[in-house]
């Protein structure tokens, strides 16, 4: 016994490093805020994107390290790729990382509530549960719907067609006859869940689009009319509220009755364009959306929040709960006094970070009106960066229905070189220069550069540094290609 209690002192002593002291926090944070502050301070000035590789290393653990060589290895191994925070980040779909959020990570983390399980800890779940009742009004979605917040749009849109699959009972050899419908710029999540879910054999159907790469729905209707009556069975279209490419807005209140004539599950998502709901100019592109049986919002996108929150909303309990609801002997108790479904019933993880904490937190710290004036910002911001490009002699995409535009040289009516040659190479040389980041993509085959506004941190100087750098990188190309092909240039 003697020896007993010896070895667990020892032991208690060796791990007490995991918890440090008062004044051992104290100087934590102080060393943390430091890092942080700086960080912040040099956003502007420093460059958005770098290309660079870290070579990783082997895991020494043997030594303990100090904050402050940690926190100078962190600052070499952030300095390469985008710099996600960075308000120059206008590629794919930028993020966000609100400071406020990163406090209510804090808290979440500290306090480790467990966020699964209204039993474990009812305050994390009543928080999550206003936070979807919220989402669930600004969408028009009736009180007895459910949703759950995610890591993500990806998982979220894979919450949503497991449901739509376990409506419509799709199993064995119904798969083969079951179609699905999008447009070819539905995000690749879709599909990737489609394949996870095992729904790979399912049939789908690409529907044509406008010239504005929105839904045709008449094409859908005859496409869902052909299907049936080659005896296949048409069971969900998924629509977007902003596509990732250009930011498109299928146009919902159309094929919510195509869908609703033709039995179809209809989905929307809006993990990029879902928040500019809230503007008053972009409301009415949402016409619709009110019924949805399925939709996805990333809170990491269209609420600047910190990576690692999205969200799904379900219109019927029930069609969730087929695969997400599980009681098993060891969570006998974990029910008790439960008044409604907890995040773990509609979800497929069980122990989840209290995620919803950043949201919270910095919704109520600010108030509904600051993120309202940002995403209309990002609007205006996008407008005028395709005005001021136009007049460069760039051509752009039509007028974008939200945040996200492309464009690209003419380069052959201009000079007789071909454009999607001279656009990669103009793109290479604004990677090279870094300053602001822009992504590219393919529309019909044509090379494009994309324009997607939606950090917190672009406001016009970003963008006019955006515009002054590209200007430099044309005239750089212009160069290069009278070098390498003058005979062409006549
Ligand atoms: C970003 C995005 C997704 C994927 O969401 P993640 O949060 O990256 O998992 C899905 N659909 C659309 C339209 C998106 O913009």
């Amino acid at each position: 016994m003697q020896d007993l209690i010896k070895k667990l002192n020892e032991l208690e002593s060796k791990a007490s490093p995991l918890e440090p002291t008062n004044q051992e926090r104290e100087g934590l944070n102080q060393t943390v805020h430091q890092f942080l502050s700086h960080y912040i301070d040099e956003l502007e000035e420093n460059d958005s994107y770098k290309s660079g590789h870290i070579n990783e290393q082997e895991l020494d653990l043997q030594h303990p390290h100090s904050l402050e060589d940690l926190l100078i290895k962190l600052n070499h191994y952030f300095q390469y790729g985008i710099t996600a925070s960075s308000g120059g980040h206008l590629g794919y779909i930028p993020g966000g990382g609100i400071y406020t959020a990163g406090l209510g990570d804090m808290i979440a983390a500290v306090t480790n509530e467990y966020a699964g399980m209204e039993f474990g800890s009812p305050g994390a779940v009543a928080i999550e549960r206003e936070l979807i009742n919220w989402m669930k009004s600004i969408f028009y979605f009736p009180k007895s719907a459910v949703g759950n917040l995610t890591s993500g749009g990806s998982i979220a849109n894979l919450i949503a067609f497991t449901s739509a699959r376990d409506r419509h009972n799709i199993k064995g050899n119904d798969i083969v006859r079951s179609v699905v419908y999008l447009t070819e710029q539905v995000h690749h999540c879709v599909l990737k869940a489609m394949r996870i879910i095992g729904l790979t054999d399912v049939v789908v159907r690409q529907v044509p689009m406008d010239e504005k790469y929105r839904m045709n729905t008449e094409a859908l209707e005859k496409l869902i009319a052909s299907d049936k009556s080659m005896g296949l069975h048409p069971f969900i279209v998924i629509a977007s509220a902003g596509t990732t490419d250009t930011g498109a807005v299928d146009p919902l209140n159309d094929i919510a009755s195509v869908a609703k004539q033709n039995n179809l599950w209809f989905h929307v998502d809006a993990a990029y364009g879902g928040f500019f709901i809230l503007t008053e100019e972009k409301e009415s592109l949402f016409n619709g959306i009110v019924h949805a049986d399925s939709l996805v919002i990333d809170p990491h996108k269209g609420l600047f929040l910190p990576y690692g929150i999205g969200a799904v909303l379900i219109k019927h309990a029930d069609d969730v709960l087929q695969s997400h609801h599980y009681v098993a002997n060891y969570m006998e108790g974990a029910y008790d006094g439960a008044m409604n479904y907890s995040p773990a019933d509609l979800s497929p993880e069980l122990t989840k970070h209290f995620r919803g904490l950043r949201m919270w937190l910095s919704l109520k710290l600010h108030g509904i009106d600051p993120f309202k004036a940002c995403l209309s910002e990002k609007l205006l911001l996008t407008h005028y960066f395709l005005e001021k490009i136009q007049k460069m002699g760039f051509k752009t995409g039509p007028e974008p229905d939200l945040s996200v535009g492309y464009f690209f040289y003419p380069s052959n009516k201009v000079f007789g070189w071909e454009e999607n040659e001279f656009n990669k190479v103009l793109h290479q040389l604004m990677l090279e220069d870094g300053r602001v980041f822009f992504s590219t993509t393919y529309l019909h085959d044509k090379y494009v550069i994309r324009i997607a506004v939606l950090s917190f941190r672009t406001h016009k100087t970003t963008i006019d540094k955006g515009l002054k750098m590209i200007a430099e990188c044309l005239d750089k190309t212009v160069k290069y290609f009278e070098h390498t092909h003058h005979d062409s240039n006549v």
